[in-house]
């Protein structure tokens, strides 16, 4: 097709509209983007009616670098109709009001609740609906809610976290049980060997080391990958957080396979780069450990993750739990067994 490729991709699907059940002039579906790729462009159109964009209704024209089209995919809704008036209808705060209210989420909010009115499609029949979309923490959750304009009624709740794995590269526990060399100082040059690599799971897909256990919010210039892969060597801060990520995602799977599915079931926030001193901890009123980063951090050895997490798990237990002198030894003693039965298991 000549010209660009947004004008090639609009010329075709026009040439071809009783095909694809289209109406000839194109006008329900405006351009909405168009994305590069090594192979060509991905030409993206979004179906609208009265402006109002349909959930999900996209079709994407596929082409290479010479506008040879290989591939299209269509989701158009060739017989769309709907009846409604902007001022019968309930406002996007009210929309708002009821969704949280239906998910309890009050006080579990992570964000901006955003709203947008959208044409749904249900059981054969359309919908003007405000789409509500709230992003949850404890564990971490985002939900969409879907409301019927006219009468406020939930249509349909839909789970929008899609669970992403990741991979990077770990300590398990630390390069001198690793490689059984207690000659190892901080400066030792440190063998490809002792590093294992794992699968992070159940990441939320924003880049960031974040899922349902752990979220890494907390670490100054936090880790960002895109494509889910966190290679690093000690060397490199993001490392640390890499650590803390795996071994407590880990630990908990652990905890909870065992049967106890509600202890300490919720996000830990981490900062794997805390100060420059020998000591890490768990913050009771922030829910988070810090870990300290005098010599060899403690971030890259897995049985101080392990025991700062057991504080946590403890403090879920009784609150203040290890604060005074008599149980502060158990909680101490707790730590560094539970970190142990992990590491053996
Ligand atoms: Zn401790």
């Amino acid at each position: 097709m000549e010209g660009d490729p947004e004008k090639a991709a609009r010329k075709f699907l026009s040439e071809h509209f009783k095909l694809f059940k289209m109406k000839q002039d194109l006008e329900d579906l405006p351009f909405l983007r168009k994305t590069d790729s090594l192979g060509g462009c991905h030409v993206i159109f979004q179906q609208v009616f009265n402006e109002v964009p349909v959930y999900n209704a996209f079709t994407s024209v596929h082409m290479d670098k010479c506008n040879r089209i290989n591939k299209i995919d269509i989701c158009y809704h060739p017989d769309l109709s709907v009846e409604w008036r902007v001022e019968k209808g309930i406002s996007g705060e009210e929309a708002i009001r009821i969704a949280v209210e239906t998910l309890r989420a009050e006080k579990r909010l992570a964000g901006k609740i955003t709203t947008e009115m959208v044409i749904y499609p249900k059981d054969g029949k359309y919908y003007v609906v405000w789409k509500v979309a709230i992003p949850l923490f404890n564990p971490t959750e985002e939900w969409y809610v879907f409301l019927d304009y006219k009468t406020g009624i939930i249509l349909d709740i839909l789970d929008a976290l899609l669970k992403f794995t990741g991979r990077g590269r770990v300590f398990i526990p630390n390069p001198v049980v690793a490689l059984g060399d207690r000659s190892l100082t901080g400066e030792s040059e440190i063998p490809d060997k002792a590093y294992a690599d794992v699968v992070l799971k159940d990441l939320d897909g924003s880049g960031y080391l974040r899922g349902q256990h752990v979220d890494t919010c907390s670490t100054p210039n936090r880790a960002k990958e895109q494509n889910l892969i966190f290679d690093y060597s000690r060397q490199d801060p993001r490392f640390k957080e890499v650590m803390a990520y795996y071994h407590i995602d880990e630990a908990a799977r652990y905890i909870q396979s065992l049967g106890f599915t509600g202890l300490c079931n919720k996000t830990i926030k981490v900062n794997s780069h805390g100060d420059f001193v020998d000591n890490s901890y768990y913050s009771r009123d922030k829910k988070e450990i810090t870990f300290g980063t005098w010599y060899i951090d403690d971030g890259e050895d897995a049985d101080i993750i392990l025991h700062e997490y057991c504080h946590a798990i403890l403090d879920e237990q009784v609150p203040g739990f290890g604060l005074n002198w008599s149980t502060c030894p158990i909680a101490e003693g707790f730590g560094d067994f539970l970190q142990h039965v992990f590491l053996l298991r």
